[in-house]
């Protein structure tokens, strides 16, 4: 069934605002983790920490940033659904904002008009912390979605399936910070671990996502750190001290040198295990035209 653009329009006009999107998840995240921090850690919850943390990191990296953003790939339908699921699972804001902004950014890199710049907002140059707290976290309350949306990926707004699957965005969300919660719960063969497994592979988890994904726009790789390999019109850097927490997302100036590719490894030192991974799914079918930097 088709959309009517005002329809469309209500699905994609997600605003975040400061209590839903910061002081209630991190009140959440605090008061889970007095509870939970009480015990001595367990390796089931290391187990939910790191897979549900990769599982967003690919929703970020391959679906947000690689396939949402830059179309770096193509994907049959059904993995189109997994690329989806793992986005929402990543609980940022939804594939679509999230294509826009970073279409955006890529636009006017490090220029006043960047949406998530250290250096300026809204044409004012920012002093360190300004800069910090600025592109740290809270150009997400700034957003004007639906134009952003309508500006930068009338692509995906055309994309009726897509905008649909936006509807579910939060209900995946939350989906994915209850299952690590029954996953150690059966785990450790009591309710208890239904507690743990929401802090670690929930709460805690999309917390630790979401500041070293920040990172890469504050002072991970627009302020400085880290080297560069390419003399890009912005101040990109790759910063190997990401690689724990992004993987090859930490090769960030790579990636504003080929925006369209698939991989942002381009020595043989800056590992990208998600071009692994779409080079598995390319074989299986899933994905095909895998784009490559020159
Ligand atoms: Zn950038
Ligand atoms: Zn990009």
């Amino acid at each position: 069934m088709e959309l009517s653009q005002l329809n469309k329009d209500q699905i994609l006009d997600i605003k975040p605002t400061f209590a839903k999107a910061l002081l209630i998840p991190a009140l959440l995240c605090v008061g889970l983790g007095i509870f939970v921090l009480q015990k001595p850690l367990v390796w089931q919850d290391i187990f939910v920490l790191v897979i549900f943390y990769q599982i967003a990191l690919f929703g970020i990296s391959v679906a947000n940033h690689r396939y949402f953003s830059h179309k770096a790939f193509k994907a049959t339908p059904f993995f189109e659904f997994i690329l989806f699921l793992t986005s929402g699972i990543a609980f940022q804001t939804p594939a679509l904002t999230w294509a826009a902004v970073h279409r955006k950014h890529h636009q006017y890199s490090d220029r006043e008009e960047d949406p998530h710049s250290p250096w300026f907002k809204e044409g004012r140059a920012l002093n360190f912390w300004e800069g910090f707290w600025h592109s740290h976290v809270y150009w997400i309350f700034d957003l004007k979605i639906l134009s952003l949306i309508k500006k930068y990926t009338p692509d995906l707004y055309q994309n009726t399936r897509l905008v649909k699957w936006q509807r579910y965005h939060v209900l995946v969300g939350v989906i994915g910070v209850i299952i690590p919660g029954f996953i150690e719960a059966a785990m450790l063969g009591s309710w208890d671990g239904f507690i743990r497994g929401v802090f670690w592979g929930g709460f805690f988890r999309v917390m630790l996502l979401h500041n070293a994904i920040f990172l890469v726009n504050s002072w991970g790789c627009h302020y400085g750190m880290g080297y560069r390999a390419h003399e890009t019109t912005d101040k990109s850097t790759n910063n190997a001290w990401l690689f724990p927490f992004i993987l090859g997302e930490a090769w960030h100036n790579n990636h504003h040198a080929y925006q369209a590719s698939a991989t942002t490894s381009h020595r043989w030192y800056e590992l990208d295990p998600h071009y692994w991974m779409l080079k598995i799914f390319e074989k299986i079918g899933w994905a095909s035209d895998l784009r490559k930097h020159a």
